[in-house]
C-alpha cells in the first residue's frame, strides 16, 4: 500500500471528508491555506503531481525528511481564480484542512480558520446536546456548558486578523468523537454552513 493510502486510513480521512462536505469556504478567505499554509506531501503524492504538471511540481523542492516534501507557498497549483488545478488529486494535507494530522495516534487537530471555527462551534453543539441527555445534575450540565462557551469564545478570538497569524490555537478531537460529529452533522441534514463570523478578516 502506498504511504498516502496508509496514512489516509490511519487518520480517518473518509470521516473527515464526510464532515467537510457540510461546509463551504468563504470567498473572503482567498484560499488562505493554499497561499500561506505549510503544505507537506509524501513521495507518491509528489510523483503524481509531477505526472500531472512537471513544471509546477518542479517548485516543490524541499526534501525536509526522507520521503516528505514541502510545497513552496503560495502553491503553484492555485490558479488566479483561487481554485486548485489538481483538486481531485490534491495531497492529503490539502484534503484534510482545516484538520491536521498530529502524532498522538488517537486524535486529529482542528485549526480555527473560518471553516475550522464553524466545525468547532458545531462540535461544541454536539457535545452540549449529548450532555443534556445524560443524567448529570443541572448544576454540572451548566458548568460544562459554560466551559464550552468559554472555549468557543477563545477559538472565535483566533479569527481576528486570522490572515496575519502564523500559528492558530488548535483543537484536538479524538477519533471516536470525530465519528460521532460526522453522524451528528448527517442527522441534522444541514445545508452547507457558510455563515462565518464577521471577525474573520
Ligand atoms: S476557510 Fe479555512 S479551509 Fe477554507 S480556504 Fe480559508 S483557510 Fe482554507
Ligand atoms: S494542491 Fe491544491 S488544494 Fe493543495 S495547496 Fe495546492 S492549490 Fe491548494
Amino acid at each position: 500500500m502506498e504511504i498516502s493510502a496508509a496514512v489516509k486510513k490511519a487518520i480517518r480521512y473518509d470521516v473527515v471528508q464526510n464532515i467537510l462536505r457540510h461546509y463551504e469556504c468563504p470567498d473572503t478567505c482567498g484560499a488562505h491555506c493554499c497561499s500561506k499554509g505549510q503544505i507537506h506531501l509524501f513521495e507518491d503524492e509528489l510523483k503524481l503531481l509531477t505526472v500531472l504538471d512537471p513544471v509546477k511540481s518542479g517548485v516543490i523542492n524541499k526534501d525536509i525528511s526522507p520521503g516528505l516534501y514541502l510545497m513552496n507557498a503560495p502553491c503553484s497549483f492555485l490558479n488566479e481564480t483561487g481554485r486548485c488545478e489538481v483538486y481531485s488529486k490534491r495531497p492529503i494535507v490539502c484534503g484534510l484542512y482545516p484538520f491536521k494530522v498530529n502524532t498522538s495516534g488517537n486524535s486529529i487537530g482542528l485549526q480555527p480558520c473560518p471553516v475550522g471555527f464553524l466545525i468547532i462551534r458545531d462540535f461544541a453543539s454536539w457535545v452540549m446536546d449529548s450532555i443534556l441527555k445524560t443524567g448529570l445534575s443541572e448544576q454540572e450540565k451548566l458548568r460544562i456548558s459554560e466551559e464550552w462557551q468559554r472555549n468557543i469564545d477563545s477559538y472565535a478570538s483566533e479569527l481576528t486578523e486570522f490572515h496575519f497569524k502564523t500559528v492558530l490555537k488548535e483543537m484536538q478531537i479524538p477519533f471516536d468523537e470525530l465519528e460521532m460529529l460526522s453522524m451528528f452533522l448527517a442527522s441534522t441534514n444541514s445545508q452547507k454552513m457558510s455563515s462565518v463570523p464577521a471577525t474573520a478578516k
